[in-house]
């Protein structure tokens, strides 16, 4: 405990951040006062016009600073393939890994029942409605190779399957450079499982 409250109220609201403790937030609000006055204005402007301007995309429900986010608001992304990803992180992850250039939609979590986390909170039924407009040709189910992400994947598929649309999921398999000794049991099995023709 210092002697200021409001500092003290300042290394409370720090913790907030994920994987900073006590310590790590006191740290923190010493070297803002002094150490980097402007730098901490900065950031606390940014994180009010963050939390006051960012909202979800009505189409894809990621995050955007319009209505229709720059994406799915895109003349040259093409409209028939749906990329569905767990959260806007997964989705920058695809965006700077690969060369896709359809759309995307956000569920903003996976099945969770036990978390509260069902279809209507995935948004579910934001996706059939964008389905049933007809122009989707491809739902690219790219959620993660978990219990829960596989257990979303299967719904979805259903959902695809419902509209008549083709369903693909990410392949999962041996690490680039990876060596097979030691790579992990599920992975191989998944691996040996989804093996290619040559
Ligand atoms: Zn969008």
């Amino acid at each position: 405990m210092s002697s200021s409250p409001l500092l003290n109220e300042l290394i409370e609201s720090l913790r907030c951040l994920p994987g900073v403790g006590m310590k790590t937030a006191q740290r923190m609000a010493f070297q803002l006062l002094e150490r980097d006055r402007s730098g901490a204005r900065r950031l606390a402007e940014k994180l009010a016009a963050a939390m006051e301007r960012i909202g979800n995309c009505s189409r894809c429900r990621t995050f955007s600073d319009t209505p229709v986010c720059v994406v799915c608001a895109s003349a040259v992304r093409d409209a028939q393939t749906l990329c569905i990803v767990e959260t806007p992180a997964d989705q920058v992850a695809i965006e700077q890994a690969t060369g896709f250039r359809g759309r995307y939609f956000v569920l903003l979590g996976r099945l969770s029942p036990l978390d509260g986390l069902g279809p209507q909170e995935l948004g579910l039924d934001l996706l059939a409605a964008r389905l049933a407009e007809g122009e989707v040709r491809e739902l690219i189910i790219a959620t993660n190779a978990t219990v829960e992400g596989e257990a979303t994947a299967h719904l979805l598929a259903q959902i695809a399957r419902q509209s008549g649309v083709r369903a693909t999921r990410l392949a999962h398999g041996v690490p680039l450079g990876g060596e097979l000794e030691f790579v992990d049991r599920g992975t191989l099995a998944h691996a040996f499982g989804g093996r290619q023709n040559l």
